[in-house]
């Protein structure tokens, strides 16, 4: 019987058919039919030999096979002997963008309320906090896309910042293709390639490349006065800032011409319905909530943002990362979309928990700082569907804390990097094993129905935490472990908040409405596009935010004189935990590679296809060089999908933005060598 779906990785959520365990496409409003590589062979994940299939336990230094009754049996004495021993918050929790709602929700229960911890956040730290601070200070609210991915139809021109679409969301890119485009990366990636203007700013540089065109916006006659007036607040004060970047002076500092500068501003100006769109790229940096703030700055000069043809987004990247930070795994946030410390919130939760709201902890360190207390403050860690070890900045390191622990508990699966250095590893059901819902890219609820059974041997994750929690002495029926269940207390969490799924049912689901939140009663037909008529502002007003460019937090210097930054292939998904099991992934992108300059690979003593060794202050990647002539000569380019000696956490730099607590993946100080080289 074939079962209408979505795939399994990334947030366009692509639909998709599955039928005797063969995958085909499907015509849904985010891909039309259109799948990737990775989305072609989902179905391969079903019965890969990587598979986990039965709990293991750490026993003489060994995992083993055991029940899931030993399994959980050990889980929970352990727990409580760290508990009593070091109190609540040295039992953390550490969550994943690509849980469903209901997951995402019940981690951030049991944390709170089993657990009684305040340790909790996930990788969505490392994915999309930058965007979402950045958001949620301009427009009051943060939804990756305010609007439907089908308005890029018609839009007459879209500015690309840090965004690779063409290799990371294939299908995305049939949206733009009546568009000119602007795209910002250093690389020349394949949508680079395509663009009408490509802006290639030094590592780093991305806030002052937006200055500098915000600046040519004022000074060519493109404000939207009227609109900066109506609708906005704090123009004044970032256009102070911007008047002292004048695109010459925007070229010294990010090597982009001015010329292009000035023509990337007519051109969004002149499209007649521009959207400006940021990624990973423009994120990831130890200055990222402030680039962001810049981008939505020239958005807004431009008078974009909350006009039906026009816009400003975010292009999410996990395939639940919208979803997976609105429901409580982000260490400051409960269900809804909700602040931890807001008294109201708190009070509306625990009543739905059936708590004392005063039982409920406060914020707990983000993923980065939690990851660095493990061994000290943190002395016991469950991780459900994320793989630190290769995905987390300065890895060896967070791979030596996990080790320092007393207890590591992964639930996945397969058996990552993480997984294997675990004291008791918990094999779960994946995506077409299992209901669940997720909200994509913009803001949609979608149903994931279940369309086979799993292997024997392994439960859900909703199943593991509801026989967790009633181990942990939890009431009976507390901690459903049905996924409608659970996403009907769901919905009682999150109403009257942000991300209000109070109107949303599987029933309207499986019926194919097209849902995007806030869905505030089940007769609502959802908010596909947010702030036409204001912003979320109490004033109903857009803020723009006065910020300045300062640089990447570790520049080349003599020792390390190349700047290395990081992303994603086609073939490959987040730490390739998944697709590194999936042969015909596997063969298109065998191993890690280095992007290098000819001639720079040239002056290491280095050619095409040999084997580098990439330092930095923080340790050595080894990968085989892919020599690429349109890179600039400083910038070596590092995939991160990959394990072992190849992975490119290794050496990036764990320094964090002050607002979003994100890493800076996107640029370090490097240098280049022969693996015998010293
Ligand atoms: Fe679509 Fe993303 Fe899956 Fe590729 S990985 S098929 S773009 S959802």
């Amino acid at each position: 019987m074939p079962v209408d779906t979505h795939c399994p990785y990334c947030a366009l959520q692509c639909g998709l058919r599955l039928s005797g365990g063969v995958v085909g496409p499907r015509d849904f409003p985010t891909n039309r039919g259109g799948l990737c590589q990775k989305g072609w062979t989902a179905a391969a994940l079903l019965d890969s030999p990587g598979r986990l299939t039965r709990p293991l336990v750490r026993a003489g230094g060994e995992l083993r096979p055991a029940s899931w009754d030993e399994a959980l049996g050990v889980v929970a004495a352990r727990i409580g002997d760290v508990q009593a021993r070091h109190g609540r918050d040295a039992v953390g929790v550490f969550g994943g963008g690509g849980l469903t709602n209901e997951k995402a929700y019940l981690l951030g229960k049991f944390a709170r309320v089993a657990l009684g911890t305040s340790t909790i956040d996930y990788n969505g730290r490392f994915c999309m906090s930058s965007a979402a601070a950045a958001g949620t200070r301009a427009f009051g609210l943060d939804r990756g896309l305010p609007f439907p991915v089908s308005d890029l139809d018609d839009a007459g021109a879209v500015l690309l910042a840090g965004a690779n679409p063409a290799e990371t969301m294939p299908p995305f890119t049939q949206h733009l293709s009546g568009a000119e485009l602007v795209v910002v990366d250093p690389r020349r990636t394949p949508t680079a390639e395509a663009a009408t203007l490509h802006l290639a700013p030094v590592p780093g540089t991305d806030l002052a490349l937006a200055l500098g065109i915000l600046h040519a916006v004022v000074a060519d006659g493109h404000l939207d006065k009227e609109y900066v007036a109506e609708r906005t607040t704090g123009f004044d004060e970032a256009w102070r800032v911007a008047a002292a970047w004048w695109p010459e002076r925007a070229e010294r500092v990010t090597g982009v011409a001015a010329a292009d500068q000035r023509r990337a501003a007519a051109l969004l100006a002149e499209a007649g319905g521009a959207y400006v769109l940021t990624a990973r790229g423009t994120e990831q940096h130890a200055s990222g909530t402030d680039t962001v703030s810049a981008w939505i700055n020239l958005a807004l000069a431009l008078g974009l943002p909350g006009r039906a043809g026009s816009g400003f987004g975010c292009l999410t990247g996990q395939g639940n990362g919208q979803g997976g930070r609105e429901h409580g795994q982000k260490a400051d946030q409960l269900p809804g979309y909700r602040r931890i410390d807001d008294p109201a919130a708190r009070a509306h939760v625990a009543g739905v928990w059936g708590v004392d709201p005063a039982s409920l902890p406060g914020p707990g360190p983000s993923a980065v700082e939690l990851l660095d207390s493990l061994g000290a403050a943190t002395r016991a860690l469950l991780v459900f569907g994320s793989n630190p070890v290769v995905s987390a900045p300065r890895s060896a390191h967070v791979a030596r804390r996990l080790a320092a622990l007393d207890l590591l508990v992964v639930a996945d699966v397969v058996y990552s990097e993480t997984a294997r250095l675990a004291d008791v590893v918990l094999p779960v059901t994946q995506w077409a094993e299992e209901d669940g819902t997720l909200t994509n890219l913009e803001g949609r609820i979608l149903l994931r129905r279940k369309a086979l059974d799993p292997p024997p041997g392994v439960r859900t994750d909703l199943g593991v935490l509801a026989g967790l929690a009633g181990l942990l002495g939890q009431p009976a029926g507390r901690f459903p472990s049905d996924a409608a269940t659970v996403f009907d207390e769901l919905r009682a969490a999150s109403a009257g908040g942000p991300a209000d799924y109070s109107g949303v049912t599987y029933g309207r689901l499986a019926a194919g409405e097209a849902l995007h939140w806030p869905v505030r009663h089940t007769a609502h037909a959802g908010t596909p596009r947010l702030f036409l008529d204001s912003f979320a502002h109490p004033d109903g007003l857009a803020k723009f935010v006065a910020v300045d460019h300062r640089g990447p937090d570790e520049p080349p210097d003599a020792e390390f004189p190349l700047r290395v930054t990081t992303g994603r292939v086609l073939a490959h998904y987040q730490s390739g935990a998944q697709t590194r099991l999936v042969a015909e992934l596997v063969a298109a992108v065998p191993e890690a590679f280095v992007e290098v300059h000819p001639d720079t690979a040239a002056r290491a003593g280095l050619a095409d296809g040999d084997l580098a060794r990439v330092d930095s202050r923080r340790g050595s990647v080894v990968a085989r060089v892919r020599a690429v002539g349109s890179l600039p000569l400083d910038v070596l380019f590092l995939p991160f999908h990959f394990p072992g000696a190849g992975r490119a956490n290794l050496v990036t730099n764990p320094a964090l933005d002050p607002v979003s607590r994100m890493p800076e993946f996107k640029v370090c100080a490097g240098r280049l060598s022969t693996v015998e080289a010293e």
